[in-house]
């Protein structure tokens, strides 16, 4: 659950501060490239924080037990309220349907670029702390995972809108993830730095920061590459159900 939200809320204030470069920033090409990545951003974050929203809350309904899951302690109520998260404002499907037939569309692939460049120069960065070599490594691992899901998408684009459709979900997911990574490799590196040379937090925020990364590069971002052969195992296995077997 604290790598989810922490996650989350860092990609969160991350883009809010993007639009505001993208409103007020003197520099036109900055605008530019801050209106992408929001552009970009948008529908995975309405899709993925809810449907993470909503497996928090299970998760925390399950850590009660029994207790949990009755009326008096309202923690059922949470997931209730979570739920309707994926539903209104356009249902999640709808979201990931944005990301993979608008958003990779644009300006061929332009808005897929500009967020891999952040995330390469995040990686250049992180490269220079050895502490953090393994996460560096999960996350360009993670980047090459995306990388091939969305070249494997683009192959698709023209020829079968199933085969969009049918990837939709797990793709948005999939970049969440990366994005997700993006952010705590960011996270990471400032509290390496700031473990280094004093910050304005007792030191244990700063640990409670690198152990959360460290759970999050060893249990989450492996799943991106089960993503990856989901997405590209195609269409065929759900359209294939024979309709008289309904
Ligand atoms: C409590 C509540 C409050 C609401 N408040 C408002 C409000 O204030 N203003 C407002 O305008 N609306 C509101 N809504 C409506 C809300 O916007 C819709 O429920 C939402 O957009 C989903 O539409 P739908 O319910 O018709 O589901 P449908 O569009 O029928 O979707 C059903 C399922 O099919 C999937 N699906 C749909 N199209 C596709 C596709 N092309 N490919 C694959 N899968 C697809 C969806 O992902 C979903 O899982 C509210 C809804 C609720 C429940």
């Amino acid at each position: 659950m604290r790598a989810f939200i922490e996650g989350a809320r860092a990609l969160s204030t991350w883009t809010g501060m993007l639009i505001d470069q993208e409103l007020l920033d003197p520099d036109a090409a900055k605008r530019a490239e801050a209106a992408d990545l929001v552009a970009l951003l948008t529908p995975i974050i309405k899709a993925l924080f809810t449907d993470l929203g909503f497996e928090s809350t299970n998760i925390g309904l399950q850590l009660y037990g029994g207790h949990g899951y009755i009326r008096e302690w309202g923690m059922e109520q949470f997931v209730r309220d979570a739920r309707i998260g994926q539903i209104y404002e356009g249902t999640n499907h709808i979201q990931a349907l944005d990301l993979v037939g608008r958003k990779l569309a644009e300006g061929d692939g332009r808005l897929v670029r500009r967020f891999a460049e952040v995330v390469a120069a995040e990686l250049q960065a992180s490269g220079e702390l050895p502490a953090l070599a393994m996460h560096v490594q999960a996350l360009a691992d993670a980047i090459g995972a995306l990388r091939r899901a969305t070249a494997w998408l683009a192959g698709q684009a023209t020829g079968n809108a199933d085969e969009l459709g049918a990837a939709a979900n797990e793709y948005l997911r999939l970049f969440g993830y990366v994005a997700l990574g993006h952010q705590w490799l960011r996270t990471a590196r400032v509290a390496q730095e700031r473990l280094a040379s004093g910050g304005a937090f007792p030191a244990v925020h700063y640990e409670a920061k690198l152990a959360t990364a460290q759970f999050y590069f060893a249990r989450v971002m492996p799943q991106v590459h089960a993503l990856h052969a989901s997405i590209t195992a195609g269409a065929g296995a759900i359209l294939a159900f024979p309709m008289e077997a309904y």
